[in-house]
């Protein structure tokens, strides 16, 4: 059986409706197992549930404030580099282009 993981969002939710989106907020692939569709994505989410934690004793607001904004600027500039990578991949498909084998392994 095809690992849905390692096919574009669309295609992947096309045949796996049933299943849950990633749970990192924003993220538009399918989750996995674990409820994420990457490492990237559950690590993301890791560091806002260690930021949480972390507000509470920080004391300076203005702190908080500035790694929460960095935080959820890395999270949003990886939601748009997943959607940009499956434009570039539909791209290659429907130009009828040869899908190169990737030296360090599938997607992310
Ligand atoms: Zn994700």
């Amino acid at each position: 059986m095809t690992d849905p993981s390692n096919m574009p969002v669309a295609v992947a939710r096309g045949r796996s409706s049933n299943r849950r989106p990633c749970k990192r907020e924003g993220c538009p692939r399918p989750g996995r197992s674990d409820d994420y569709c990457c490492r990237i994505c559950r690590d993301l989410d890791i560091e806002f549930d260690r930021l949480h934690e972390l507000y509470d004793s920080a004391g300076d607001p203005s702190l908080s404030r500035e790694a929460w904004l960095a935080l959820s600027s890395v999270s949003d500039q990886w939601t748009d580099f997943v959607k940009a990578r499956f434009a570039l991949h539909q791209h290659i498909r429907e130009a009828g282009l040869p899908l190169p084998q990737l030296s360090r392994g599938g997607p992310t």
